[in-house]
């Protein structure tokens, strides 16, 4: 049975959406992310989003990250506005606000989304409608403008209302300031999706990095938003480039992360990527190489989140194969 999580925001789920939305999910029902208690990733990863608590860590003068409440969120203050970038879930918005002005005590004026998922832009709408200047790669806008389908983890979303989307977008790059700090945003092709912005912020050295990086579980690959496992891999070995052993690297999800833990991440996916492709070289089905479990040594330390070593194997199998646009 297919379990497709539905995510229509309530203020946009006109019939005509709906409608769309069920006759898209009847074509893609061959999903193969389930998990293995019959949840899809997106469950599981929601049923997180929803009960975890919600915890503020200082990362420097002016400078805060939130987590818990889906992907991880920056704050950075200016004298009398606060920057944020992502905004969680939408069911816990408000409790994330008000964390954020606990913690910063100013308005949030801007938001930055690093990508167009429901776990770092669940919030566009309170913000938005709060008159908060929205920014993103500009796929980002045309993303959330639409339905989006991901069989591969079994999430439907998009087709977001005009106040949540961004207002200011960019292609390849774009420097913000912010108080003392500077915020240069890059995109680097497709990765996770094809809306990846990383953010530096200099002086103080942090750098966020969206699901481009999971601290410390195998990361979604969202084929079907045009991310594939050489696209993160390339983001990645350009984010090592211009770190260094101090950098705070804040991810997508988890703990505040070294540059060493990066480059940890990156060499694993290198392997397991390299081990698929020599699956794929001898001939192998997708289902051959999940059982041959080429993520096996590196299982117990990444294989714990939400997306498990086989949804994880399938990904880039498929990502190195068909390029993943079918979710099979
Ligand atoms: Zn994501």
């Amino acid at each position: 049975m297919e379990r497709v999580l539905q995510k229509m925001r309530p203020s946009t789920a006109s019939i005509q959406a709906l409608i769309l939305a069920l006759v898209v999910a009847g074509a893609a029902s061959q999903v193969t992310g389930q998990a293995g208690t019959g949840q899809t990733v997106i469950q599981k990863a929601t049923e997180q989003f929803e009960n975890n608590p919600l915890k503020t860590t200082v990362l420097g003068q002016g400078l805060f990250m939130f987590s818990g409440d889906g992907g991880d969120v920056t704050a950075i203050v200016d004298n009398g506005s606060t920057l944020i970038i992502d905004s969680g879930v939408d069911t816990r918005v408000t409790e994330l606000s008000d964390a954020i002005f606990k913690a910063t005590m100013r308005p949030v004026t801007r938001l930055v989304n690093t990508h167009w998922h429901f776990d770092h832009t669940g919030g566009n709408v309170f913000f938005g409608s709060a008159g908060v200047t929205i920014i993103a790669q500009e796929n980002v806008k045309k993303r959330l403008s639409s339905v989006q389908s991901v069989p591969f983890v079994g999430l439907r979303d998009g087709h977001y209302p005009q106040e949540a989307l961004p207002t200011v977008t960019y292609s390849s790059s774009m420097t913000l300031h912010q108080g003392p700090q500077q915020l240069i945003l890059v995109n680097y092709g497709p990765a996770h999706t094809d809306g990846d912005t990383v953010v530096y912020v200099s002086p103080a050295n942090v750098a966020v990095v969206g699901d481009i990086f999971s601290n410390h579980f195998y990361p979604i690959i969202d084929l079907a938003s045009g991310g594939s496992i050489d696209g993160v891999i390339h983001s990645l070995d350009e984010i090592l480039a211009r770190t260094d052993e101090q950098t705070k690297i804040v991810p997508g999800h988890g703990p505040v992360a070294t540059r060493a833990n990066l480059e940890e991440y990156r060499d694993m996916l290198v392997q397991v990527r390299q081990r698929i492709v020599d699956l794929i070289a001898a001939g192998k089905t997708i289902d051959e190489a999940v059982a041959a479990a080429p993520t096996k040594q590196f299982d117990a330390k990444w294989g714990s989140g939400y997306v498990q070593p086989n949804v994880f194997t399938k990904m880039v199998f498929s990502s190195l194969t068909y390029g993943g646009s079918t979710g099979r």
